[in-house]
């Protein structure tokens, strides 16, 4: 059986290993980090099939640029005269017509379902010990305008056989008897489930270790080697790596290390911020996408974790405290009886989404090596699509046709 590299030990390079180890490939992991922080840990920890809709979609682009002028904004590009910025934002404006929504939507539905059901089965593999919950998620709306929006985007979702609940104000307060909320509305979306990230990565890696697959931790990727139209070795900082099949799932950096075998992909990162109060009095009950806050909460017993925004400022981990300002402010207009405080500065946690313009990720072998294959971008989704993922990854490593079509997650489509 041959032997495959993972770069990168986010949860796509780990559900990657899961579903690859399971078919008998012996699997060295190469992170930069230890493991313990990155984009797959401080997310809000959704597996959400209610987003079928890619963030390129008709509005955001009128909508964006007015948030803007915000410094409290849930969204930002920094505008910066950067070839690759200015291409990714081309095909971004090009993916959000209604067209191209009808076109992409059908295929983020596809992974989201899949991965879904995946994850249940994955949770009963390891064990829940990360608190995964399939209670639903609601999507919450202030504003009745957005609560009419919410409900046709329901009706949307029906036709892809979701299981959805259109909510009155007393409805959702029902649902959240504890605590006070100035809502029009929400609609639940049952086969949504949610978990704490942080817990289900130790879960995985504790698994993975178990089953032999091997982690080189705190090592850098600086560069390959290659004989012809093949990779041979991995150059890291701390020595390099024969191998003989590789996977890049470097998450938000994967332009770079894919740049060092002469191949441009385009991906932005997309700067969220999250804080994740101990213990919350009266806590809420369910994880909810709060619409027209543009924010997001999600509750694990008596914690807490709030989280949101979208900065597209590139490769940096600068906190703007307003930008989490907003998120806080939100929580409070939505759930006025919520007791949390703004939180610290220095303890608020950033991460970056690895975006595609047309939010649909890539997933594909690389067609300049007969042995490199690319897992990433997954953008606001990479928990949702992780488990999907790592099964296509491993039928394509496999030579096998999938359960869906992959074609719209290949590499060349710009
Ligand atoms: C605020 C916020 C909330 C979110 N909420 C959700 C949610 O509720 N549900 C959901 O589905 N998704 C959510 N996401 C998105 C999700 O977190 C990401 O899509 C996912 O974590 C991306 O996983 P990844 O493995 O591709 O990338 P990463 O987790 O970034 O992993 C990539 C890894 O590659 C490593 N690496 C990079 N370069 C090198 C190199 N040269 N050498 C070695 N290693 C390298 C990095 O250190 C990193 O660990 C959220 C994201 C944010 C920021």
């Amino acid at each position: 059986m041959k032997d495959i590299t993972i770069v990168g030990g986010g949860i796509i390079g780990l559900c990657s290993a899961y579903y690859l180890n399971r078919e008998g490939y012996k699997i060295n992991i190469i992170e930069r980090g230890d493991l313990s922080n990155g984009c797959s840990f401080g997310n809000m920890g959704y597996i959400s099939p209610s987003h079928f809709v890619p963030l390129a979609s008709p509005g955001i682009i009128s909508q964006g640029l007015k948030w803007m002028l915000s410094p409290t904004s849930p969204f930002y590009i920094k505008p910066r005269l950067n070839l690759d910025l200015m291409q990714w934002g081309y095909h971004f404006w090009k993916s959000s017509t209604t067209a191209m929504v009808q076109k992409n939507s059908p295929h983020l539905n596809d992974i989201l379902q899949m991965s879904r059901g995946l994850m249940n089965d994955l949770t009963a593999d390891l064990g829940n010990t990360f608190e995964m919950e399939g209670k639903g998620c609601l999507m919450m709306c202030k504003q009745q305008k957005t609560l009419d929006h919410e409900f046709h985007l329901a009706d949307e979702a029906e036709k892809f056989g979701l299981n959805v609940e259109r909510l009155t104000r007393d409805a959702v307060q029902k649902l959240e008897p504890d605590i006070e909320l100035d809502v029009a509305g929400a609609v639940l979306f049952k086969e949504d489930a949610h978990l704490n990230p942080g817990k289900l990565m130790s879960a995985l890696k504790t698994y993975l270790e178990k089953s032999g697959v091997q982690f080189q931790l705190n090592t850098t990727v600086t560069g390959f080697e290659k004989i012809n139209n093949s990779i041979t070795s991995v150059i890291t900082d701390k020595g390099t790596f024969h191998c003989s099949e590789l996977i890049l799932a470097a998450g938000s950096w994967l332009p770079i290390v894919a740049k060092m075998m002469d191949i441009r992909l385009l991906l932005q990162p997309g700067k969220g911020y999250s804080y994740t109060y101990k213990h919350v009095e009266n806590n809420v009950k369910y994880p909810a996408i709060l619409v027209d806050g543009r924010c997001a909460i999600t509750p694990w017993g008596q914690q807490l974790r709030i989280g949101g925004t979208m900065e597209i400022s590139g490769i940096n981990n600068k906190i703007l405290v307003k930008r989490m300002q907003g998120v806080y402010d939100s929580a409070k207009r939505f759930y006025p009886g919520l007791k949390i405080e703004f939180p610290p500065a220095d303890k608020i946690w950033s991460g970056l989404r690895p975006v595609t313009p047309d939010g649909l990720p890539y997933i594909d072998r690389a067609e300049k090596y007969n042995n490199v294959l690319i897992a990433g971008g997954h953008a606001m989704l990479g928990i949702s699509e992780a488990t999907g993922t790592g099964r296509l990854v491993t039928d394509i490593i496999q030579h096998k046709t999938s359960d869906i079509d992959v074609s719209a997650f290949r590499l060349n489509r710009f």
